[in-house]
């Protein structure tokens, strides 16, 4: 799969490291950087505490876009973690996915080894993109 984004190793690490935290539950949080790269991170609360969905509180969407009014950073994704199934959408995930273009981060915790896993909105279909991690 050819690269489509990417994203800094120690984002990708803080990432896995959250979703470990977040055990049994699922985590959530969101990513900023500039066009295709990613390089920051914001975890953001679970409102669900839930082992198979996320939400993220309305107030903290709104606390995130607010912090990065007059930045040059943007949202560039949105991730979470699978603690038991793959890093696969749920249709739930798919159904609440209402950016159009970011990216969306899956962390499967449910394998020998975490499973990462990118997706974006193509054209028709929420559909699996590559990543370089830098
Ligand atoms: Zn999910």
């Amino acid at each position: 799969m050819l690269a489509a984004v990417s994203i800094d190793r120690p984002i990708l690490a803080a990432m896995l490291a959250h979703a470990r935290e977040a055990l049994p539950l699922e985590c959530c949080g969101l990513l900023t950087g500039e066009g295709n790269h990613t390089s920051g991170i914001r975890k953001a609360t679970n409102q669900l505490a839930s082992d198979s969905a996320f939400f993220i509180p309305p107030e903290e969407l709104f606390e995130f876009f607010r912090a990065l009014r007059g930045s040059v950073l943007q949202l560039t994704g949105i991730y979470h973690s699978h603690p038991r199934s793959s890093a696969v959408p749920s249709a739930r995930d798919i159904a609440e996915s209402h950016y159009r273009d970011i990216c969306y981060w899956i962390i499967s915790l449910a394998g020998r080894e975490p499973d990462i896993r990118c997706y974006r909105w193509g054209k028709m279909t929420f559909e699996e993109i590559g990543y370089e991690v830098v």
